[in-house]
């Protein structure tokens, strides 16, 4: 689960880092209010999903408060990487000296959190991993011990020069941790981490990933889940039971089993496709479950053809060839189907079907290398 910016600065300004004070607002004329409020030029930010605001327009420096209104009004029901915008974050405008990079995530290869600090911030970290790799910087952190202060010094020093900023550095990389462990999250980063004016380091934006695992045990941080921000389908998909990842490709997949579902994608990608999503319709699905998955997958304007791909065990595949009957009475586009079913009560599955004018394969190879061949003919 993502968090917007102002919930995530939120979240650090309580474990201590410093952070601009800030104000969320809806509409033009409560940015108005709140930078009449603050005085001064104010930063209006496009609070949603995604990095890279700035470039693409959402992040705007205004000099008063109508200015912060006219700026609000082309930032409010923008676009940014398909999400609009509905919220602004309002703060007041920072003066920046240097801009650095400071990240924590979970290293799935040590199993382990670990610190990312890069002198080069401001810009995506994943540039400056692929231009400029020796400008970056890493500890891994041994979770029994946390983030210790001769750690964080070091990596300080990598960032600036003057000791009290680096003991300020070492103070935010510190409490960074604290609120990333707190929050349950799988990434934590400040970018930039400024230093202003008056050489005081300060944390301008900050973005926090939640493991969806964690929610059961923060209901705080779980609270926080912001559904109109969030990928339609994905909402659809979680409140209908089914894991659903939602990807660029065309061919869309319905599997039971998160193994199989994966094992699918690969052998798409073998074929010379490339998946759409990834969708689990889970081990017991009845016929409505499968509706919905249909539905999810077929709102997708990239897809050309839908591929299921079942392995009948607790998942009885007379269910799924119930729903996919039922779903298709319920669409109103003619989306290819390539259905592929073996296991508990497959022979009755494949009736259901061919009564209803589908055709049906047992075998994976052959079904997902049709799937990808329709895929591409409709491409
Ligand atoms: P992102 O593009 O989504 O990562 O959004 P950021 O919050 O990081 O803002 C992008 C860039 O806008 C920053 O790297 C800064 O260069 C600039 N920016 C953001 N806030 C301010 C501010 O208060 N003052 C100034 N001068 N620049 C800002
Ligand atoms: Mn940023």
């Amino acid at each position: 689960m993502n968090l917007h910016e102002y919930q995530a600065r939120a979240l650090l300004k309580a474990a201590g880092v410093p952070v601009p004070d800030g104000d969320v607002a809806s509409t033009p004329e409560e940015v108005e209010r709140i930078a009449r409020e603050m005085g001064g030029g104010v930063v209006v930010k496009a609070q949603v999903h995604t990095g890279g605001r700035g470039k693409a327009g959402g992040v705007k420096l205004a000099k008063d408060a109508a200015e912060a209104r006219a700026v609000a009004e082309k930032i409010l029901g923008m676009t940014i990487k398909g999400l609009t915008v509905e919220k602004v974050l309002v703060a007041p405008a920072a003066e920046i000296t240097s801009e650095s990079y400071v990240g924590m995530i979970v290293d799935r290869e040590t199993q382990r959190p670990v610190l990312m600090v890069s002198p080069e911030g401001g810009v995506d970290i994943e540039d400056v991993a692929a231009r400029t790799p020796d400008k970056i910087f890493k500890l891994t952190v041994d979770p029994r011990f946390g983030l210790m202060a001769y750690q964080a010094m070091s990596l300080a020093f990598e960032l600036y020069d003057d000791l009290n900023q680096v003991r300020q550095a070492a103070a935010v990389m510190q409490r960074l941790y604290t609120a990333f462990v707190d929050a349950g999250a799988s990434l934590a980063e400040i970018n930039p981490l400024i230093t202003d004016r008056d050489g005081t380091v300060v944390a301008l934006d900050a973005k926090i990933a939640v493991d969806d695992n964690e929610l059961e045990r923060k209901p705080a941080i779980a609270a926080l889940r912001d559904q109109s921000a969030e990928a339609r389908s994905e909402v659809e998909a979680r409140e209908a039971g089914l894991s659903f990842v939602k990807l660029d490709g065309n061919v869309g997949c319905c599997v039971n089993g998160a193994g199989l579902a994966m094992a699918t994608m690969d052998l798409v990608k073998f074929y010379g496709g490339e998946p759409a999503n990834f969708l689990d319709i889970g081990g017991s699905s009845n016929p409505e479950k499968v509706v919905t998955a249909l539905k999810i997958i077929g709102s997708d304007p990239n897809v050309r053809c839908v591929l299921f791909n079942i392995f009948g065990g607790i998942t009885r595949c007379d269910d799924v060839a119930n729903g996919i009957v039922a779903a298709r009475s319920q669409m109103s586009s003619e989306l290819p189907l390539v259905i592929r079913l073996t296991g508990t009560n497959e022979e009755l599955a494949v009736k259901i079907l061919k009564d209803a004018g589908f055709s049906a394969l047992t075998d994976m190879d052959e079904a997902v290398e049709k799937a990808v061949q329709v895929a591409m003919e409709a491409a």
